[in-house]
């Protein structure tokens, strides 16, 4: 079977959380099949192996987990896209509109140097706000962001298109109408 269906297959829907009519993505149960979790580290490995990248920048807290073993595996750095609040040295804060209010990402200041080339991912894109909030900060600490990476893309909440339509190239994996 198709790599990509296969991961896709194994991505467990919750219904009405965690609120009713969300249906919930949840890749723990591709984490946990050591055979799932290979595929999708090596989906990502065989994208970027041969792009020139410095650095993977991984989004609180699903994206930590797949973020840093590609880095592993690709021999780069992993630095943390994280809520606000988390990181103790000096930080840049970006703001971002939620359905109801609004979200902060942080990094440290230090994290990336002028011009290195950054990897970002995440487990999954909704409305795209999460992606575009984490490439402004890598964008205001001079970094080139190569690309938006993620396993799961709802494309009907049109995130995507926006990251794609700001200027940022996207992949994901899979996709749920
Ligand atoms: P966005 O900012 O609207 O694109 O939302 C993306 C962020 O919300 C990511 O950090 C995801 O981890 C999280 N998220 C939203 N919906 C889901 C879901 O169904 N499964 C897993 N994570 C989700």
């Amino acid at each position: 079977t198709d790599p990509a269906q296969y991961i896709r297959d194994t991505i467990r829907t919750v219904p009405d959380w965690p609120k009713p009519g969300v249906q919930f993505r949840d890749i723990t149960p591709v984490l946990q099949d050591p055979r799932s979790f290979r595929v999708l580290i090596d989906l990502f490995v065989y994208r970027y192996m041969r792009q020139r990248l410095d650095l993977v920048a991984g989004i609180d807290a699903r994206g930590f987990i797949v973020g840093s073993v590609l880095a592993y595996e690709l021999n780069l750095g992993f630095v943390p896209v994280r809520k606000q609040g988390k990181l103790p040295f000096r930080t840049v804060a970006e703001e971002y509109a939620l359905e109801y209010g609004n979200a902060t990402v942080e990094m440290h200041t230090d994290s990336v140097r002028p011009g290195q080339r950054v990897l970002l991912i995440d487990d999954l894109i909704a409305t795209g706000g999460t992606m575009m909030a984490a490439s402004r900060l890598l964008q205001r600490l001079g970094a080139n962001v190569a690309e938006a990476a993620a396993i799961i893309d709802l494309p009907d909440l049109g995130g995507s298109k926006a990251v794609r339509e700001s200027g940022l190239p996207v992949y994901t994996v899979c996709a749920f109408e």
